[in-house]
């Protein structure tokens, strides 16, 4: 059976996989260590948990290829922790 040609985690993330080309730029920019190539030299979401949706991926793809979901990432915004 085929591979999705597209990943998605919990809709705060997209890579398109079939216009991503392995350039790279995406996992060096994300200090959060989010991506990864995968063995098709694909960048896939590796560490979904990890992201701030901070969009800096998204905005230096050359390709186009990711699209972050900034209203699903904000539902997983943690509750703030309020002084004593
Ligand atoms: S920057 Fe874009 S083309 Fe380059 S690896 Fe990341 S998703 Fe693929
Ligand atoms: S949105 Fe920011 S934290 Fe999330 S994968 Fe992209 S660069 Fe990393």
């Amino acid at each position: 059976m085929a591979k999705p040609a597209t990943y998605i985690d919990n809709n705060k993330i997209i890579v398109k996989s079939q216009w991503c080309k392995g350039c790279g730029i995406c996992i060096a920019l994300c200090s959060s260590k989010v991506l990864v190539l995968d063995n098709r030299g694909k960048a896939i979401v590796a560490n979904p948990a990890a992201c701030t949706a901070c969009g800096k991926c998204a905005s230096h793809c050359p390709d186009l290829a990711i699209t972050v979901n900034h209203a699903a990432a904000r539902t997983k915004t943690a509750t703030p922790v309020l002084p004593a």
